[in-house]
Parts: structure tokens; C-alpha cells; sequence
């Protein structure tokens, strides 16, 4: 039986795939990348070059490179490379010839027979367009797929279950989401939209203009205007932007990066997570219109999908997951790796095209969330018991994420860092795996001194936990050696037993403590501000005012407190406008 290749030929990566064993493998080039950038060019002496190394040279060598030549598919147009000019379909068939060459390396042996991935919006002259390309790298493509097709098929290799699955892929230049149903083991997309110009490369875009500016501010140097310059700092923001997928904060930092007044100038930034998080949300809530848009067209409602999948690079942000939760009202999966997910399933049908039977992948993930209690609304009141989730429910294993936290008092010299696994925004409603003191906090610190938490959980399910005073760098660590299987304890009881005698729990002693509170977003965090100054100038009028006012500015201030945490910051400003005009009138009075 001749073997049959899964290929994922993307807009901006591309890679091969095979079933070995009865599962989807990757077929890596010689470099061990199991990814190959869709990138096509010609060096200096002519000779093409696909991949890594035509990607490199775009910036100095454009008219020698062409990239995502998927998105002129079935065009009638010749794109220009070196002296001559390409169809798409040629040039997409150079893409196609080196992952055949690649896995026929991998596997030692020749292959002649493909499956291929197209998006679900492809027409059929795009789709025609994909097979010549198929064609001209001479290979036979027995099946051509639709991408979210391949996606539900890696999750769901075999279900007979009839399902409704949502596959959310943001990729570096594309985004589309669709609704897929599998009935009696047929897949059908019952609904697609997307943005063929929305993806990570906006958002490395957006995080080079901050950079710029910030250097443009600091040097009087606009970097944007130095080709050289561009393109290191645009491969520096891409690094940056995928650790703040893991790190609440991360230093961006290029030497010599540009001159002037023959002096060499370094580029040195801090980016935070909530800050980038803040640029990329409008871009980000577009692909949330789509999603009720797919979900309007395949005419159903949120609570109907039985899962949420994840491809494409980009869907790595912390903030998809998190806007993907408050819409459809479900964890999305992502287990398996969202960059390799799409020519997995090409294999998968590739593998059921062949007769070959096909399991389920099987990844090791954190089957629940873990997080640490802190001070925020709950159920609209500022609670010291908010769950704060820092590694989510389906991350696979081995996983580091960190969060930042503020202390909630001037002058607090200890935090208390409660780590729990579960999935009650009510930390009380979770399994507590273990706690500790960071103590020794700057006593002159004011209220929201930075306090960095992180997560790293190993396969074996050991988790370090370490708390970190970001402007002493004072730490403190914790190492939680079965966070896993704890949770897994049927009788809570028992292993909360066990528990309080690992860490020697004092619960007393603790509800001295003030525990963190958890970030707010700048709006919030802004109406907040200026809520607890009036409440100070309030009190202070109330004082001196008769009962009648004095009752009446209490009631306001009550409903502004309560208002604080419902974390809203249209309401906080609309009952502390009453309040304002309250205490303007008895001020004046
Ligand atoms: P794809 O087109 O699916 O290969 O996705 C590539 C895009 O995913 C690029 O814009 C990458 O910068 C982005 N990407 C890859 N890894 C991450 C990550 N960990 N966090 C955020 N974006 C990522």
C-alpha cells in the first residue's frame, strides 16, 4: 500500500505529516523544524530557495522572493521571481515538491500520494488551482480537505458520536472560523467565516509601531524609515509577542540597533502582557463577530457546540482563550499543538483513505485549571476569595505561564500566595494544592507594588510555584510535587488532610493576611482610582455634614463600593457622578 502524506500548505507555514503506528507523526526537514515557511526565492546565483532561507532574504531581496502566494490561488496572474514570472499554482508546487522531498528523507523511501488542506472558503477554481500545484510537485492528490475538516479529525478520529465542534484558527496572515458537524463518522462544514487579512503579522505590526515610538520618543530616530533596522526589530517583536503568550512581561532588547551622531544606539523596552493585551483587542473582538457570525449561519446557539478547537499559531494568546470563554461559554482545546494540527489530520484521511485504522491522539495537559486566590469581584462584591487562573484547564504539558498581581494596601509587607486547581471563578469551591508567605515585601511601597507569579508544571505534574517582588526581585518558591493527582483524589476530604499536613496550613495566622488583588484592565483600573478618592473626600464631607446628608452620601458610597466590584467601569463612573454631585452641592453649601 502506497503511503499517503498529509500536507498543510498554509499562507505563511506549511508542513507534512504521516501515519506511523496509527497516529499522525510530523515529518521534519534535516533541520529537525517541522514547519517550513511558504516562502519561495532565489538567492544571489539563481538557485531557489524555499522555506527558512527565503524568508530571510525578503527583506533585502523582495523582488526576489514571493510569499503567501496561497492568497492569489486561482488567479490568472504570473507572479515575478528573479528574471522570470510564476503562476501561483508553480509556485506553490515548489512549496509542495520540498515537503515531498522532505518527508520521502524522514520516511527513506519515495511518496507519491498526498492529501491536501484547503480553507473552507476555497472555491472550486482555487481548489482545482491547489490540485495542479499538487500535480506539478508530481504528486497524486487523492483527497483535497478543508482545513477545519482536518482539525475535527485529529480530535475526533473515530467518533461515531454525532458532534458539533467550533475550529478557531489564527494563523499569521488568515483568520477563519468554522462550524463543523460529525454525524456517523461524516465531517461537514456547516458554516465558515473569516478575515483573509487578519493575523499575527497585524499584531507584530502594531507592536513595532509602539517599540518605534517609544524609540522615536527616547532617540529622535524614526527606526520604521531603516530597512535593516525594520526587519530585525519586526523578527525581535515576533519573539516578544510569543513569550508574552507565556510571561506576564518581557524585555525586548536589540544592541546597536541604529546610529546617530556616529554613536551606536541600543533599543531596550519592558513590554507587559496587559498593555500588548489592550493593543491587539480591537483586532481581536472582529474575530469574536465572526464567530457569532458562523454560528448565526450554521443556526445555532453557543451552548450547542460540544467543543472548541484552536489552530494556527496565533491562537496561542492568552487573550483568544479568554474572550473565546466569555463568548461561547466553554474552555477551548489545545492540546495538540494549533501549528501542527491541520497536516495531522490531512494524515488522518490520508491514514482512512489508505485503511489504515486511526486512534486518537493522546496528550498529556493539565485536565483542570490552576490559579491562586486573590481579592476581585465576585458575583459583583470585592471578595478576598477570587480564583485566578494563571495555567489553564487542556494546556499541554510542560507548561510556565505567569501573571502579575498587586498588593491591595500602602506599606504591605507580606502576600499570601494560595495555589488551587479547579474551575470556580469562588476559590473557596476549589481544591487547594498548597500555599505560601512571600514576606519581606518593601514596607514604603504603596498600594499595587507588582507582584509576579509563575507557574511551571512539568509531565510529571510537579509544580514550582514562585512569587516574585518585581521591583526588589525578593522571591520565594514552592514546589507542589503531585498538583496533578491530588485533584484527581476522589475523597476531598483525604486529601485535604494530607494537604494541611504537607504545608503545615495555619489558617488563623492567614486571615490577617492581605492577599493580592487581581489585575483590572487600565479603564477599570482608572475609574477605580478616581472612585476611591471621592470615597476619601466623601467620608470626609459626610463628617462634617448633618445626618440627613451624612445617610445620604453613605448610601451613595455603598453603592459605589459595591459598584467597584462589579468591575464595571461604566457603572463606576455613572454612580460616582451622583456621588460628585452630591458632595459638590455640600461642599458649596
Ligand atoms: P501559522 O500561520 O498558523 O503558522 O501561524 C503563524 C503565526 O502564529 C505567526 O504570526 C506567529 O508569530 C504566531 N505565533 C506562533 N507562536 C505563537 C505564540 N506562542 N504566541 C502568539 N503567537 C504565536
Amino acid at each position: 500500500m502506497d503511503t499517503i502524506i498529509g500536507i498543510d500548505l498554509g499562507t505563511t507555514n506549511s508542513a507534512v505529516s504521516v501515519i506511523r503506528d496509527g497516529l499522525p507523526v510530523m515529518l521534519p526537514a534535516t533541520d529537525g523544524q517541522p514547519i517550513l515557511p511558504s516562502v519561495v526565492g532565489l538567492d544571489g546565483e539563481g538557485r531557489l530557495l524555499v522555506g527558512q532561507a527565503a524568508r530571510n532574504q525578503y527583506v533585502l531581496t523582495p523582488e526576489r522572493t514571493v510569499k503567501s502566494v496561497k492568497r492569489q490561488m486561482g488567479q490568472d496572474v504570473k507572479l515575478p521571481l528573479g528574471p522570470q514570472a510564476y503562476t501561483p499554482q508553480e509556485i506553490s508546487a515548489m512549496i509542495l515538491r520540498t515537503l515531498k522531498e522532505q518527508a520521502e528523507r524522514a520516511l527513506g523511501h519515495p511518496v507519491r500520494k498526498a492529501v491536501i488542506t484547503v480553507p473552507a472558503f476555497f472555491n472550486e477554481t482555487q481548489r482545482e488551482a491547489t490540485r495542479a500545484a499538487g500535480d506539478l510537485a508530481d504528486l497524486e492528490v487523492v483527497r483535497i480537505i478543508n482545513e477545519p475538516t482536518a482539525a475535527a479529525l485529529v480530535y475526533e478520529p473515530r467518533s461515531d458520536r454525532h458532534e458539533r465542534l467550533l475550529v478557531y484558527d489564527l494563523g499569521g496572515g488568515t483568520f477563519d472560523v468554522s462550524v463543523v458537524q460529525i454525524e456517523q463518522g461524516v465531517i461537514e462544514v456547516l458554516s465558515s467565516h473569516g478575515d483573509t487579512q487578519l493575523g499575527g503579522d497585524d499584531f507584530d505590526e502594531l507592536l513595532l509601531v509602539w517599540v518605534c515610538e517609544d524609540f522615536l520618543d527616547k532617540h529622535g530616530l524614526d527606526l520604521r524609515e531603516l530597512p535593516t533596522a525594520r526587519s530585525r526589530l519586526l523578527q525581535a517583536v515576533e519573539e516578544a509577542k510569543k513569550r508574552l503568550s507565556v510571561e506576564a512581561y518581557t524585555e525586548l532588547a536589540e544592541e546597536f540597533i541604529a546610529e546617530k551622531d556616529g554613536l551606536p544606539l541600543n533599543l531596550k523596552i519592558t513590554l507587559e502582557r496587559r498593555d500588548y493585551e489592550e493593543l491587539i483587542e480591537p483586532l481581536l473582538n472582529k474575530t469574536v463577530k465572526c464567530v457569532d457570525a458562523a454560528l448565526h449561519d450554521a443556526r445555532l446557539r453557543a451552548e450547542q457546540i460540544d467543543k472548541v478547537i484552536l489552530v494556527g499559531g496565533s491562537s496561542r494568546t492568552p487573550l483568544v482563550h479568554r474572550l473565546l470563554l466569555e463568548q461561547l461559554g466553554q474552555p477551548p482545546h489545545f492540546e495538540i499543538d494549533p501549528d501542527l494540527c491541520v497536516a495531522m489530520g490531512a494524515a488522518v484521511q490520508g491514514g482512512l483513505v489508505a485503511g489504515i485504522d486511526v486512534g486518537a491522539v493522546l496528550v498529556d495537559i493539565t485536565p483542570h485549571t490552576l490559579g491562586i486566590e486573590c481579592v476581585g469581584p465576585l458575583h459583583g462584591v470585592v471578595s478576598p476569595h477570587l480564583f485566578s487562573p494563571i495555567i489553564e484547564r487542556n494546556t499541554p504539558l510542560p507548561a510556565t505561564r505567569s501573571e502579575i498581581y498587586y498588593t491591595g494596601v500602602d506599606g504591605q509587607e507580606k502576600a499570601q500566595i494560595h495555589v488551587l486547581q479547579g474551575e470556580d471563578e469562588d476559590a473557596r469551591h476549589n481544591q487547594s494544592v498548597g500555599k505560601f508567605m512571600l514576606e519581606g515585601l518593601d514596607e514604603d511601597a504603596t498600594q499595587g507594588n507588582e507582584v509576579l507569579v509563575r507557574f511551571e508544571l512539568n509531565l510529571d505534574g510537579i509544580l514550582t510555584v514562585t512569587a516574585v517582588e518585581r521591583a526588589t526581585s525578593l522571591e520565594k518558591k514552592l514546589t507542589i510535587d503531585n498538583s496533578l493527582t491530588q485533584f484527581r483524589a476522589k475523597n476531598r476530604d483525604e486529601a485535604k488532610t494530607k494537604l494541611a499536613s504537607m504545608f503545615g496550613v495555619v489558617e488563623a495566622a492567614e486571615r490577617e493576611i492581605q492577599p493580592l488583588e487581581q489585575p483590572q484592565d487600565a479603564e477599570v483600573e482608572a475609574a477605580i482610582a478616581e472612585a476611591r478618592s471621592l470615597l476619601d473626600k466623601s467620608r470626609k464631607i459626610a463628617a462634617a455634614a448633618n445626618d440627613e446628608d451624612a445617610d445620604e452620601i453613605r448610601e451613595f458610597a455603598g453603592q459605589l463600593e459595591a459598584a467597584i466590584g462589579g468591575g464595571s467601569a461604566e457603572e463606576i463612573r455613572e454612580i460616582a457622578a451622583k456621588l460628585e454631585d452630591l458632595v459638590f452641592y455640600l461642599e458649596d453649601a
